[in-house]
């Protein structure tokens, strides 16, 4: 596998060598085909500019000015053409070869080396040229111009290329350079940020959850990355806390009942107490203590781990139904049980479980509400929520309480709990149930006068299937 750094370095090598290529073949057609017609049309003109000083030495009476023409010849030497001037009776007035031989085979071996440098596999040679030299439209001789063809570089026009070349050259070693880097550059500013992320990862999956990242970054993604892993610590460490403490309050809830059968277990079988239908009877309450709290336990682990079973119902209806079932308990304690509600509340959810929430909470009031008092239910609609009002006359809570009572096994005052037997969880089931509706739950009590809970529910969940 690759780092970040040479996968970064590898691409914009591969950039830079792609650009410079394209530019290298580029510049070179182009000037190419630039240099082609140029050097093609500079030998036409120059043959033109041949023909016309030639044929300006003839003068009618004297004839051919011979040493002119040999300078015409030499110079055209100079400039790589090989030229030889008759007269109308095909007499030599001046070769070039005759002239200097040597230099005119010389001549044409260096423009063969010349170009076959330039072009590896280029087929040229010696070419020649008939022109006709005229003068007053007579014609007064011919002149034969022959060079290496189809065309030649001069040592000029190569060595211009060259340089060129060797610019481009320059250009792609200091291109690749300035890729490395960039991309060591550019890495190590993106990594760094990764890099922590990826170290701080490895401290949570060690239950280190304090890792604090250090190193800042502009790129957005990057600062994301950084917020979910301080998210994501903060979240587990707290997820930890609550499991550690589940444990413990689990451990602590069973610690009284399980000291009590044990004592007076002991007491019994060591033959110091009698076994007697009173004692059996409190080892026999201490036993069912221990199973409401398991059950209980067992039931708010159902509710936050299985999915909610969505249908529509009437919530007036389900209340009624309750209301109904826990009348005789109220009965039996003297407590009005009411309910306010005008019309029907059709409501996505899952029935049993609100029905969990309704009877929690109701049966709270039956239980804390001394004889004498009332228990009371309202509900309202909006068009997109319920609201559920379920207030009594109670003894209230303590203000120092309420921020805790929906906490596993929390009980505002312990000692009065204890002899109604409630086990903390019932609250805490009942929000899990409300949460997961996406609701809310409130309480209001003043101590002395009373306690009002308030759940507000959506009518219709955002993700459900009805
Ligand atoms: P429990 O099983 O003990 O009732 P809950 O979670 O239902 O557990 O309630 C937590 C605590 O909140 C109770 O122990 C009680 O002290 C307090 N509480 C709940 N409802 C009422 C109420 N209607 N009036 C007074 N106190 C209440």
């Amino acid at each position: 596998m690759m780092s970040l750094r040479s996968r970064l370095t590898w691409s914009y090598i591969f950039f830079a060598i792609i650009c410079v290529a394209l530019i290298s073949i580029l510049a070179n057609i182009t000037l190419e085909r630039q240099f082609r017609r140029y050097v093609v049309a500079n030998l036409e003109k120059m043959n033109r500019q041949l023909i016309t000083r030639t044929s300006g030495q003839y003068h009618p009476g004297t004839g051919w000015d011979r040493n002119a023409i040999e300078d015409i010849g030499i110079q055209g030497l100079e400039q790589g053409l090989i030229i030889t001037v008759r007269d109308t009776q095909g007499q030599i007035l001046w070769d070039a070869m005759t002239h200097n031989n040597r230099l005119c085979q010389q001549m044409i071996a260096h423009m063969s080396k010349n170009m076959t440098s330039r072009y590896p596999g280029w087929r040229g040679g010696y070419m020649e040229n008939r022109f006709n030299l005229t003068k007053n439209f007579k014609t007064i001789g011919t002149m034969t111009i022959g060079y290496y063809g189809p065309f030649f570089l001069t040592d000029t026009d190569l060595s211009f290329i060259n340089t060129l070349n060797h610019i481009l050259l320059g250009v792609t070693l200091f291109a690749l350079l300035f890729s490395l880097m960039l991309g060591t550059i550019t890495a190590k500013w993106l990594s760094a940020p990764i890099t922590e992320a990826i170290t701080a990862a490895e401290a949570i999956a060690e239950g280190n959850y304090r890792s604090k990242f250090k190193a800042s970054s502009h790129v957005r993604e990057l600062q994301r990355l950084r917020a979910t892993m301080e998210r994501l610590a903060s979240v587990l460490q707290h997820q930890e806390t609550l499991r550690k403490r589940l444990t413990a309050d689990v451990a602590h809830e069973l610690r009284t009942p399980i000291a009590t059968l044990q004592s007076h277990l002991e007491a019994m079988i060591d033959g110091i107490w009698e076994m007697d239908k009173k004692r059996l009877e409190v080892c026999h309450g201490e036993i069912l203590r221990i199973q409401r709290i398991v059950q209980d336990l067992s039931r708010l682990a159902k509710y936050e781990t299985e999915p909610l079973q969505y249908s529509r119902f009437d919530m007036t209806q389900l209340f009624q139904g309750i209301l109904a079932s826990l009348e005789p308990e109220a009965i039996k304690k003297n407590i009005s049980l009411a309910l306010e509600a005008s019309h029907p509340m059709d409501i996505e959810g899952d029935r049993d479980r609100l029905s969990q929430v309704a009877i929690n909470l109701l049966t709270n009031g039956l239980k804390y509400t001394a004889s004498g008092g009332q228990v009371l239910v309202a509900l309202n609609d909006s068009d997109t929520s319920i609201e559920v009002r379920i207030e009594d006359n109670g003894p209230g809570i303590n203000a120092e309480d309420l921020p805790y009572i929906f906490e596993r096994f929390y009980r505002a005052d312990k000692s009065r709990t204890r002899s109604t037997g409630g086990s903390g969880i019932g609250l805490t089931i009942s929000k899990a149930i409300v949460d997961a509706h996406g609701g809310t739950i409130s309480v209001h009590s003043a101590p002395g006068k009373g306690t009002r809970f308030t759940v507000r529910l959506p009518k219709k969940q955002p993700k459900s299937d009805i």
